[in-house]
C-alpha cells in the first residue's frame, strides 16, 4: 500500500520545495477517507443526534454511537459507556481535573504529576488544587529523559488523591512505564490519569491490561479530524463524578427543583457534540487499522533511528531525550543556537519542524535551555525526507554557529 500517496496535503511544494511535513506530534495529516467521512456526513447525513424522530437523525446516532463502539475496541475498553467524545485531550483532562476532584479532592489533599507533562496535564490540576485546596507534587526525571519511579513511591502519602502522566513526553519523546506506575498508584488505591496524546497513533493501547483509571487523547494526532477526543473512564469512577458541563444531553428530568442526570456516558457530554468529527474519528481508526498498529510502529522505529544516527554526525548537536524506549519524536539543539532560528532556516527548505516550549515549560526549566527543534515522523514519512533533512542542517548549522 502505498500510505503517502492517501494524504493529498503532502503533495505540494512551499517556497517552491516538496513539504516534508516533520511536525506530527503537534498534529497528524489527514489521510483521503478521513476527509471524505467529513465531507459524506455534511453533503448526505447532517442532523442532531439522539431523540430525534426523523430518518436522518436516527443514522447519524448509529453512526455516531458505532464510532463510540470502534474506540472501545480500539483502546480494549470494557464498557463502550466507559468512552466519552470531548474536543480532545485537553478539555478530557479538564473534564477530569474538574469533575473527580469536586467528587474526591478535600482540603489538604494532594495530586502528583510528572516533571515531563504537558501544560495541558499539569494547569487542570492547578485549577482544582487552587478550587478545593489541594497541592500539586512533581515526579522528577533524569538528564535522560527518564522518570524516577523511587521518587514517585516517595511521593506518595495518605493525602494523595490521584496520579497524572503523560503515556509518551510529547518533548522527549521517553514512553512511560504505565502499567508499573499504576500497580504502585493502586497498592495505594490511588486511581492514575494517562495523557495519551502522544501514544496513540504510535502503539497498541490496552487500558485494561494498562489498568489505568482515566486514559485521554485527541482525534487530531492520530489521523483524525480536529475538534474530537477521547476521555476513557473505568465506570465506577465515572458512576460517582458529577457531570462536567451543564446542558443537553447529560439529563435525565430537569425541574427549577431538581435536575437529575442522564447514564453514561451521556451524563459528560453535555450540548450538541462535534457529529462529523466524531465520524472522521471513525474513519480514521479504520484507516490506523488497515495500516496495522505494530507496521506504524516498526515503520516510525526506523525512521527514527535512522534520523537518530545520522544527527549523531551535526557538529554541535545536543539531543533532549534519550531514553531506551521512545517514540519518534528527537528534540535537539545545534550548539547555542536559538531553536526558532533553526526552523526558521529550515522552513525556507520546505521543513516544517515545531521550535519552541512544546507546552513543556518546565522541561526547559529543567535543562536551562529556551526551547529545542522537535522533529517528529508519522506513517507517511520517508527515509529520503530524512536526507533533505540532514542535508538542509548541515548547511544550516556552520551559517548559525
Ligand atoms: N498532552 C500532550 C502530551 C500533548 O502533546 C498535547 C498536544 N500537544 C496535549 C496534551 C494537548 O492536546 P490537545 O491540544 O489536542 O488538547
Amino acid at each position: 500500500m502505498d500510505i503517502r500517496s492517501l494524504f493529498p496535503i503532502l503533495d505540494q511544494t512551499v517556497y517552491g520545495k516538496p513539504l516534508i511535513y516533520f511536525d506530527n506530534a503537534a498534529t497528524t495529516q489527514k489521510p483521503q477517507s478521513v476527509i471524505d467521512a467529513l465531507n459524506s456526513y455534511y453533503t448526505t447525513l447532517n442532523s442532531n443526534i439522539h431523540r430525534g424522530a426523523h430518518y436522518l437523525a436516527a443514522k447519524a446516532t448509529d453512526c455516531y454511537e458505532q464510532t463510540r463502539e470502534a474506540v472501545r475496541l480500539f483502546i480494549n475498553a470494557k464498557h463502550s459507556h466507559e468512552i466519552v467524545f470531548t474536543r480532545g485531550t485537553t478539555e478530557s483532562i479538564n473534564l477530569v481535573a474538574a469533575s473527580f476532584c469536586q467528587r474526591f479532592l478535600n482540603n489538604g489533599d494532594e495530586i502528583i504529576v510528572s516533571g515531563m507533562e504537558h501544560h495541558s496535564n499539569i494547569v487542570p490540576w492547578q485549577l482544582a488544587c487552587e478550587r478545593l485546596g489541594g497541592h500539586l507534587r512533581v515526579i522528577p526525571f533524569s538528564d535522560e529523559g527518564i522518570l524516577d519511579l523511587n521518587a514517585l513511591e516517595n511521593l506518595i502519602n495518605a493525602k494523595t488523591r490521584l496520579i497524572a502522566v503523560n503515556h509518551v513526553s510529547n518533548t522527549l519523546g521517553t514512553i512511560n512505564p504505565i502499567a508499573e506506575i499504576v500497580k504502585i498508584a493502586h497498592s495505594h488505591n490511588i486511581p492514575v490519569l494517562v495523557d495519551g496524546a502522544q501514544s496513540i497513533s504510535h502503539m497498541a493501547v490496552d487500558v485494561q491490561s494498562l489498568g489505568c483509571d482515566f486514559y485521554c487523547f485527541s482525534g487530531h494526532k492520530m489521523y483524525a479530524p480536529m475538534g474530537v477526543g477521547v476521555m476513557y473512564g473505568k465506570e465506577e469512577l465515572l458512576n460517582e463524578m458529577p457531570p462536567y458541563q451543564g446542558g443537553g444531553e447529560m439529563i435525565k428530568e430537569v425541574t427549577f427543583e431538581k435536575t437529575t442526570y442522564n447514564e453514561l456516558p451521556f451524563k459528560f457530554e453535555a450540548g450538541t457534540p462535534s457529529v462529523g468529527d466524531v465520524l472522521g474519528l471513525k474513519a480514521a481508526i479504520d484507516f490506523m487499522n488497515l495500516c496495522g498498529i505494530d507496521n506504524i510502529a516498526a515503520h516510525e522505529k526506523m525512521l527514527t533511528d535512522y534520523a537518530s544516527q545520522q544527527l549523531r554526525e551535526i557538529e554541535g548537536i545536543r539531543f533532549f531525550g534519550v531514553a531506551p524506549h521512545k517514540t519518534s519524536v528527537i528534540s535537539f539543539l545545534i550548539g547555542d543556537t536559538h531553536p526558532y532560528d533553526v526552523g526558521t532556516l529550515l522552513d525556507k527548505l520546505g521543513i516544517a519542524v515545531r521550535t519552541g516550549h512544546h507546552c513543556t515549560q518546565p522541561i526547559m526549566d529543567r535543562y536551562k535551555i529556551p526551547g529545542t527543534v522537535r522533529a517528529s515522523f508519522a506513517v507517511y514519512n520517508t527515509r529520503e525526507e530524512i536526507d533533505l533533512f540532514i542535508q538542509a542542517l548541515q548547511r544550516i548549522a556552520p551559517m548559525l554557529q
